[in-house]
């Protein structure tokens, strides 16, 4: 897993931005969101393992993540007021995320994120209505989202190396158990390696099996290359109808970074659902 890949990201648009002189509406958006992510993250003490070795081992046999809400260290304080500059980041673009409910946008917004909405938000469970009401379930997703990722990435960094590429080939998070939404082909052997939409740990699986529905009939598996040199696939299965970017890292000399990949490959996206596939859930 790369390292700091949130003041990375920042650092590589602000440098872009420099040099343009302006950046497209979406990577100005996230450049200023990876600055917040990057400042939270700064902040978070050391993440201490809750879990003995013993523990991690039977739960990768099992199939349980590592970290359960119970064991999200998450600093009530930090994580408030995180939440509260993602909101403002996002009401200053209407153009490309529709208004924001006025009580979100309060300076005492922070007290509606509680340890129970957030157990919500990581379980999937619907949010409370002080969260939830007036504004798009989409939209309030990536907010919180966007807040929560310093915590889950966080976790991810401290936990992923006790994760044997062998001990975990689920199509969920061996992390935080979210749904994978990106993937890559690796370069030594182009094993295809899965990306969590959450916390983005990175895992190996299966390279010939869907990993929504685990279908595995070749038949109905079948991908598309970009016509510049085949850097980006689009994985499709015909039984789910979903599909999954993925990026061929034997095609590239240059440090690829994942989360800001999801954003220069969003008319993957367009075609993909042009041709009737659509993405899987974030839960
Ligand atoms: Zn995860
Ligand atoms: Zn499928």
């Amino acid at each position: 897993m790369i390292k700091d890949t949130t003041s990375k990201i920042y650092k590589k648009l602000a440098a872009q931005e420099k040099e343009e002189g302006s950046l497209p509406l979406l990577l100005k958006f996230y450049k200023s969101l990876t600055g917040i992510q990057a400042k939270t993250q700064k902040n978070i003490g050391l993440i201490e393992a809750t879990i003995s070795n013993p523990v991690i081992i039977q739960r990768l046999k099992q199939g349980i993540p590592l970290v359960r809400f119970e064991e999200f260290a998450i600093d009530g304080t930090l994580a408030k007021t995180t939440f509260i500059k993602v909101i403002a980041l996002f009401s200053e673009y209407p153009q490309l995320f529709g208004e924001i409910p006025e009580r979100l946008k309060a300076t005492m917004a922070g007290r509606f994120l509680t340890k129970k909405a957030q157990k919500a938000w990581f379980t999937g469970k619907p949010l409370p209505p002080t969260l939830a009401e007036g504004i798009s379930n989409n939209l309030i997703q990536a907010i919180l989202q966007a807040t929560m990722q310093p915590f889950l990435n966080k976790h991810a960094l401290a936990l992923i190396d006790q994760v044997e590429e062998d001990a975990w080939r689920r199509n969920y998070c061996p992390i935080c158990g979210g749904s994978p939404d990106l993937s890559y082909l690796e370069k030594e052997v182009g094993a295809r390696g899965l990306i969590c939409s959450r916390c983005d740990a990175e895992w190996i699986y299966q390279r010939l099996q869907c990993p929504y529905c685990r279908n595995a009939e070749q038949s109905s598996l079948h991908f598309l290359e970009d016509e510049k040199g085949g850097f980006y696939r689009l994985y499709l299965c015909d039984k789910c109808h979903t599909y999954l970017k993925t990026i061929d890292l034997r095609k590239t000399e240059d440090e690829v970074l994942f989360p800001l990949e999801r954003i220069y490959t969003l008319d993957l996206d367009n075609q993909a659902r042009e041709k009737g596939y659509h993405p899987h859930s974030i839960s």
